[in-house]
């Protein structure tokens, strides 16, 4: 297998650059000689890691003033549970929830254990197959946050759409498409998103925060889930992941100076999706795309074959060929394309023409 040709759905894919610059900063940093795994982040060196991460992001993704960029840890998951700790505990109002995936389906369990939660829409039914449209939102303009998931990992369906009531605080995870095209976060009052998949190593979770909402959170709370304590420490309460924030930062410059900024990255975005959809459709008896195609995801390509033998023997010609990171979530199963901003225009190609002979030889 190849690193150019991973495909995972998280871990995901790093820029060839990223990885040769993180593996000399392994052995040595240029800047203080020092290994990056054995750099204090108490140093000067790490506070500019983190400066230029976050100045980078915020010129990125265009993050106004009034908003925090925080970097914590325990992953999206911890985010599950700080958001309801910190805006729903003891403020009596209901949290909404949209549940559209495998990962919005949990975000509402941990919630339930600080307040009121109502379920303002559930794909579950119709197998996560597609996501609310406009009408069929019935929000109240009284609640707590409305939560939901960007792009959902799993099942491949991403909003193209931002949800929500203008006077409602709105939180979005957008752990698996956050950097893959431009936001208006100006519409949100919380963002989250693990590094993982769009935007470097695990161990490290982007919150961009609202200000005026951070003065609402309930109080007192364990230390590590009260974003007061980030946003007083600077990110460096107790020991961050100082591995994995430096690789983010070098996915940041990366991001602008090779790729050009995040509308480039959508026009990039975009092409690959067309290509691997485009290989798809061209059998759809063969390749049964699991959303539909109105909620297809540019990120998440899930879809299944006629048969569990034949699905084991493409994981298996693939893998000889290559390619790595193509089965599907354990709680779907079948097989999945992911197309995170590290996956280039030539590897999603490579692999276009890849399942067109498949489908050939196998259909
Ligand atoms: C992968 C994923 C998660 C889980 O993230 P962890 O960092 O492993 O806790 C949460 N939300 C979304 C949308 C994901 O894709």
């Amino acid at each position: 297998m190849r690193n150019e040709l991973n495909f995972s759905g998280g871990p995901g894919a790093l820029p060839e650059s990223v990885l040769r610059h993180a593996q000399q900063a392994v052995v040595a940093l240029p800047e203080t000689g020092l290994s990056v795994l054995g750099m204090s982040h108490r140093s000067s060196w790490f506070r500019e890691v983190l400066d230029e991460t976050e100045r980078n992001l915020r010129a990125l993704l265009g993050i106004p003033d009034g908003y925090h960029v925080l970097f914590t840890q325990g992953g999206s998951s911890l985010q599950f549970s700080a958001l309801p700790m910190s805006f729903l505990r003891g403020c009596g109002r209901t949290a909404e929830y949209i549940v559209s995936g495998y990962w919005s389906a949990k975000a509402p369990q941990e919630a339930r254990l600080e307040g009121d939660t109502r379920i303002v829409w559930d794909g579950a039914p119709q197998q996560y197959r597609r996501l609310p449209d406009a009408g069929e939102l019935h929000l109240s303009p009284d609640a707590a946050y409305l939560h939901y998931v960007s792009n959902e990992t799993v099942e491949g369906v991403e909003f193209s759409e931002t949800p929500g009531l203008p006077d409602v605080p709105l939180v979005c995870d957008m752990s698996s498409n956050i950097a893959s095209a431009p936001l208006d976060v100006s519409r949100y009052h919380l963002i989250y998103a693990h590094a993982q998949k769009n935007l470097g190593p695990a161990g490290v979770t982007l919150v961009i925060l609202r200000d005026d909402f951070l003065q609402r959170a309930a109080s007192p709370l364990p230390a590590m889930l009260d974003y007061r304590t980030h946003v007083q420490a600077r990110s460096v309460y107790n020991t961050p992941p100082v591995f994995a924030i430096y690789v983010l930062m070098l996915v940041t410059r990366w991001l602008r100076d090779e790729i050009g900024g995040l509308a480039a990255m959508a026009a990039l975005n975009r092409a690959k999706a067309q290509l691997i959809y485009g290989a798809l459709d061209a059998h759809p008896d063969f390749f049964r795309v699991h959303a539909l195609r109105p909620y297809r995801s540019a990120m998440n390509v899930a879809f299944q074959l006629p048969d569990a033998a034949t699905e084991a023997q493409f994981l298996h010609t693939a893998a000889e060929a290559g390619f790595a990171g193509l089965e599907g979530h354990r709680s779907i199963g079948g097989l999945r394309i992911s197309l995170y901003n590290a996956v280039t225009l030539q590897a999603a190609a490579t692999l276009a023409a890849w399942l067109t002979e498949f489908q050939r030889r196998h259909g």
